[in-house]
């Protein structure tokens, strides 16, 4: 028999321009339930005591709580974050609003699908296991890579794994995309999270998965993202693009799947606790084998931003850490089957992993 289509969810609602933030207090009225039901802003602690806190259209019952980035989601932090807001008012919120990058957009993501399912966030790790529809949520970017923003997935870490909540709850009820959040982003990270979305579009454009819808925006991203890393636009211009990079990516992706530097990039999270679009950065630059012109492009966006990367990253390993990182870089299946085919097995090693994983 065939197998099914995907029928996946897309973000019904989308505000795109420098300054749309500003229209979210008018989204929002339309979305209160009553006096007494908040709307519960999630808001990146980067943000704390600045302008943009004065612009939250706080009223009534609405409550801001501020959320370092510093440390990737865990399933306890949106447990202990649900538990708060559930004591902290009479009614459930009328919506929920993620201010910030990827960890607070997951975050705001997994906090509205926990506020209407019962028990921990652990218990939904993994695919469609969610039952009953999530609290309204809003996803504001502050940083543009990722494509968290469009994805139906949040990452957590959890008590056994990292893996994400993949369900058509988590998908944002509203995103505003205000490319003006994004000018203060330290060049390191704004170079970091970009690739994310760079190494998205090389991915997914040269995997196996690829079809004409994906490859559709992958193009459109890619296009994007060699403008921005390899141009010479004003700023403004340079993060309006990066931010409609990012979405492309991430609609390119859902409809096909990632590659080897999110594989590898996992295991590199996972024992060593390395951010996402670092991680990725990490092992892209040796990935010449895999995706030549893409790595070689790479090193031309490192060198015309001044980039240079951490080194010496796994030197402390022993061997046994080694094997466990490659181990679960090996475990992400569709990631391999989709940038080598159904037989990636015969076509990469343990040991070729390790050599990678010994030169970051
Ligand atoms: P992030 O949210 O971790 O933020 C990175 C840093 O940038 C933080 O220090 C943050 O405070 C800072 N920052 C953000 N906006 C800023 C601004 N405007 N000014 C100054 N500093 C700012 O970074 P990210 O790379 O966007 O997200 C990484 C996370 O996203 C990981 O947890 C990863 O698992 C997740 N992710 C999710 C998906 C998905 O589809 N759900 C996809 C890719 C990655
Ligand atoms: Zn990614």
């Amino acid at each position: 028999a065939r197998k099914p289509f995907r029928n996946f969810p897309m973000v019904p609602r989308v505000v795109f321009g420098r300054g749309s933030f500003d229209q979210l207090g008018d989204i929002l009225l339309a979305r209160r339930i009553s006096i007494d039901a908040p709307m519960i802003y999630l808001v990146d602690d980067v943000f704390e005591g600045t302008e943009l806190v004065g612009r939250l259209p706080v009223i009534f019952q609405d409550q801001v709580i501020f959320i370092s980035a510093d440390e990737e989601p865990s399933t306890i932090q949106v447990d202990t974050l649900v538990a708060r807001i559930k004591t902290d008012h009479s009614e459930r919120p009328s919506g929920i609003i993620g201010i910030g990058g990827g960890t607070l957009l997951d975050l705001a993501k997994a906090v509205s699908v926990m506020l209407n399912n019962k028990g921990s966030a652990a218990e939904y790790q993994g695919w469609d296991l969610v039952q009953r529809p999530s609290c309204y949520h809003v996803g504001i970017p502050t940083i543009s890579g990722t494509g968290a923003e469009v994805s139906r997935t949040t990452v957590l870490s959890g008590p056994e794994r990292k893996l994400g909540i993949n369900s058509d709850y988590s998908t944002f009820d509203q995103v505003i995309l205000d490319p003006d959040l994004t000018e203060g982003v330290p060049k390191d990270q704004w170079f970091y999270t970009g690739m994310d979305c760079y190494i998205h579009c090389i991915e997914s454009l040269q995997g196996t998965f690829l079809n004409a819808f994906s490859q559709s925006y992958g193009d459109k991203a890619l296009q994007l993202c060699r403008e921005v890393f390899l141009g010479d636009l004003p700023p403004e211009e340079s993060r309006d693009k990066l931010m409609m990079a990012s979405w492309h990516g991430g609609m390119s992706i859902a409809y096909s799947q990632v590659g080897v530097a999110h594989a590898m990039s996992y295991g590199l999270s996972f024992i060593l606790g390395i951010r996402h679009g670092l991680g990725n950065c990490l092992v892209f630059q040796h990935l010449q084998d895999y995706y030549p012109e893409g790595v070689a492009q790479f090193h031309r966006m490192m060198v015309k931003h001044n980039i240079s990367l951490p080194t010496g990253v796994c030197a402390g390993l022993t061997e046994k850490e080694l094997d466990q990182i490659v181990e679960i870089a090996l475990g992400m299946v569709p990631l391999w089957e989709n940038a080598l085919g159904p037989d990636w097995r015969s076509k990469v090693s343990r040991e070729d992993l390790k050599r990678i994983y010994r030169k970051i």
